[in-house]
């Protein structure tokens, strides 16, 4: 739903996206700028940050602040752009390479931090800007150029990992079902604290396409329609071992305990040494004998 002031091609930028033709990242672009203009946040007032991969060129397609930072990097840059400017909305995206290979180190003090941003991750279970390397949602047999074998590994299951690690929002889409996608982005936006929102995101061109599509169209479920509670985190955990096996929808996880996010606990903090009077010099002396 668009608040009237900004439309969905205000938030598009004049750079035409490169993707191969039927890339799911067309999709969840779009979902993107449905999410914005729900929001209706000026452009100027947003800063999208992205790490290396096709999917980390979606800043690029936004007239948001825009940042194609490094591989797997993307929410460390982010966390200190949201520190240091804390009126922004901070938009996170990346590949599954990015966010849980060389970025996996990165994402649990994220969460545990909680500052208020939102994640996307676009899942496609494979390394395509480099031409089809296995990525670690890879399934476990996927033959590629560079594994003519097949996997020998288990993949990451995103969900179980940002659940385990105590994830206060998690939620997976599609662009098979752009309307929900769009809606969750909007949520994770409008949620006070750090949202993880997972897109099952087919590769065309190196990934296993029609095995993804094929989950798209027919094993789809959405966590609604299986009376899914979402303030249940065991029952989230359970729901997300299927991860892989069924394509389930929606929100698995929302956590509207009060907690407050880094950012606010930043500024308490420094309002309650300047109400002590504690100066820079005091704070130093702790470290640096005089
Ligand atoms: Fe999309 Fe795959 Fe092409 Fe990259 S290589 S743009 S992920 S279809």
């Amino acid at each position: 739903m668009s608040c009237g002031v900004y439309q969905a091609k205000d938030y598009k930028s004049e750079l035409k996206p490169i993707w191969c033709p039927g890339c799911g990242d067309f999709g969840v672009v779009q979902a993107i700028y449905r999410a914005l203009t729900a929001i209706g946040r000026p452009p100027h007032e947003i800063a999208f940050v992205s790490g290396i991969g096709c999917s980390s060129r979606i800043p690029g397609y936004t007239t948001a602040y825009g940042f194609n930072s490094v591989h797997g990097r993307a929410l460390p840059i982010a966390q200190g752009i949201k520190l240091a400017h804390p009126e922004l909305l901070v938009l996170v995206a990346g590949g599954d390479g990015d966010g849980f290979s060389i970025g996996g180190g990165h994402l649990p003090h994220a969460i545990r931090r909680n500052l208020n941003l939102t994640y996307v991750v676009m899942d496609n279970q494979i390394y395509g800007l480099t031409k089809g390397q296995l990525s670690p949602t890879s399934p476990r047999g996927l033959k590629t150029a560079s594994s003519v074998f097949g996997s020998l590994e288990a993949p990451v299951n995103p969900l179980m990992y940002v659940l385990g690690y105590g994830a206060r929002f998690v939620a997976q889409g599609t662009p098979a079902d752009m309307a929900g996608l769009a809606s969750l982005i909007e949520e994770g936006i409008r949620y006070p604290g750090f949202a993880f929102i997972n897109v099952q995101s087919p590769c065309i061109t190196f990934g296993q396409p029609e095995a993804q599509l094929k989950a798209h169209k027919a094993e789809m479920k959405s966590l609604a329609s299986l009376g899914h509670d979402s303030s249940d985190r065991i029952a989230a955990l359970t729901l997300a071992q299927d991860y892989g096996e069924k394509l389930y929808t929606g929100l698995f996880y929302r956590d509207d305990t009060p907690g407050g996010t880094y950012e606010e606990a930043v500024v308490a903090r420094q309002a309650e040494l300047a109400a002590k009077a504690v100066s820079r010099e005091r704070i130093l002396d702790a470290f640096v004998p005089r």
